[in-house]
């Protein structure tokens, strides 16, 4: 930074937190700005605040990427989904609280790019743009801040055309203009929405467009009128992975529908790494009974322990990356899965809530909307909810609880998926996980959940799985927002 702006940026600074120390002798803390909204233009990334905050930017090497720091700043209750398509530069955008009072947003960077920050008059918004050439002056080049967008109208849905091949499944569907979509795994069995936010079906949209196609059982489109929520629900015959691809230039998405990675050959032939969650020094949730305490890392190693039994009944090659109760680290669980080059991560928990209680089920997480760890989600959880007599909470995204995701998933090169089994802080379920039985029932589960990736479901879904399912999208369902606490899985 030349000098001149260092010292306007510390004079900037010292003004900011002086009136702060003003205002706080003055009149109570106002609710914090919140992050509203991340968008690409280009190669130019906005980040909206709902109200005046400061915006603070540097780098990071070894990875390479750029920090925002967002204050006085915390993240809305709704999670956020970028809008735009992120610029190649760019390996990945994310984003969490920081600190109290400060929401840092990052991106990894594939080389070494240029950027500015720019700050709209209203303290509201940023602009990041990256790739510029570097200014021989020195000076940060200017942008100007767009025009707040009015509402667009919803986009119309004009065509939905199937194009297959034995080994793919392809949806295409043409848009009156571009439009971000959103898929989201349904609680039952291997069932996907991909959400159409603001998008309504054209009046010349044909009302029949099912395929034949061995991954693909029922399409059902839900068209909104107006424009609100369109949604597709997609049911497949086995764990499939399902991608949106986006074309460069027209308003056309296409869903493609695949077998997943690892998901040939026999259950015999792949290497699992099961990890115990927490041990040692790490306790992981606690149960608190009349005269005892329930070990969050206990539970865990005993259910893996029963996984590791069944898979190797199975002739499947098995690692833990733990046997004990010793202590490893957090990264170092996904790195010996990479280093051996394993085909499959499977992490076991159990879940935890600040209130004992008040939750209860069993969640299967994967990493943000990796289609294959979904995948694997999918066919993990529905066997276990076929077995645990818990509420079946889903195949979910760990970007809904913490917005760069769990880290034992986001640092797994192969499919992964972190289990939380049930509430050790629940009294329901709590006598459940300390069963011998439940565990081994669970261990089943999971041995079949993968098994059922790997090879296919043995039997047809029932006629009782194939009933209506109402189709809405995901982030309009009611459901109870606990919060959750998962300390270590940052
Ligand atoms: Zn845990």
């Amino acid at each position: 930074m030349p000098r001149a702006w260092r010292i306007l940026a510390w004079a900037f600074w010292l003004g900011v937190v002086g009136g702060r120390i003003l205002a706080q002798t003055a009149e109570p803390a106002p609710p914090l700005p919140t992050l509203q909204a991340l968008r690409w233009e280009e190669s130019v990334l906005y980040i909206v605040a709902s109200g005046k905050v400061t915006f603070h930017t540097f780098t990071l090497r070894e990875p390479l990427r750029v920090v925002v720091d967002i204050s006085p700043c915390s993240l809305p209750s709704e999670p956020i989904q970028p809008e735009g398509d992120t610029p190649t530069a760019v390996e990945r955008l994310r984003w969490a609280q920081f600190k109290e009072g400060v929401v840092r947003v990052v991106l990894d960077l594939r080389s070494d790019t240029q950027y500015a920050l720019s700050t709209d008059p209203s303290g509201e918004q940023a602009m990041l743009a990256l790739g510029s050439a570097p200014d021989p002056q020195g000076e940060p080049p200017r942008l100007v801040a767009p025009p707040a967008k009015p509402a667009a109208p919803p986009a119309e849905l004009i065509q939905m055309e199937w194009e297959s091949n034995e080994e793919e499944a392809r949806l295409r569907l043409r848009l009156s203009r571009k439009v971000a979509v959103r898929l989201q795994p349904h609680r039952e069995g291997y069932q996907t929405i991909l959400e159409l936010p603001q998008v309504k079906p054209s009046a010349a949209l044909p009302a029949d467009w099912n395929v034949k196609h061995p991954l693909i059982e029922e399409v059902q489109f839900s068209g909104d009128e107006k424009g609100v929520r369109s949604a597709l629900l997609i049911r497949t015959t086995r764990a499939a992975s399902l991608r949106v691809e986006y074309d460069k230039q027209q308003p056309v998405i296409t869903l493609a529908i695949n077998r997943p990675r690892n998901a040939h050959g026999k259950l015999s032939e792949k290497h699992i790494v099961i990890d115990p969650g927490h041990g040692g020094k790490s306790l992981g949730a606690v149960g608190r009974e009349k005269d005892s305490v329930v070990y969050e890392k206990d539970i865990n190693l005993a259910i893996a322990r029963r996984v590791r039994q069944l898979l190797l009944k199975e002739k499947a090659t098995v690692t833990m990356t733990r046997e004990d109760d010793s202590h490893v680290e957090l990264y170092a669980r996904p790195q010996l899965a990479n280093d051996l080059g394993a085909d499959f991560f499977i992490s076991i928990h159990c879940d935890s809530t600040p209130k004992p209680n008040s939750a209860s089920g069993t969640t299967t997480y994967f990493h943000a909307s990796d289609p294959d760890g979904r995948a694997l989600a999918q066919a993990i959880q529905k066997h276990l909810a076929a077995v645990t007599g818990l509420p079946n909470r889903g195949a979910r995204s760990d970007t809904a609880i913490y917005q760069s995701g769990f880290a034992v998933l986001r640092r797994s090169n192969m499919p992964a998926v972190l289990i939380e089994v049930a509430y050790i802080n629940h009294d329901v379920d709590r006598a459940k996980l300390k069963d011998p039985k439940f565990q081994q029932k669970v261990a089943e589960a999971i041995v079949a959940g993968l098994r059922a990736y790997v090879e296919g479901e043995r039997e047809a879904q029932t006629a009782q799985q194939r009933r209506e399912v109402e189709v809405r999208p995901a982030s309009d369902r009611r459901e109870e927002d606990i919060p959750v606490q998962m300390p270590e899985q940052l």
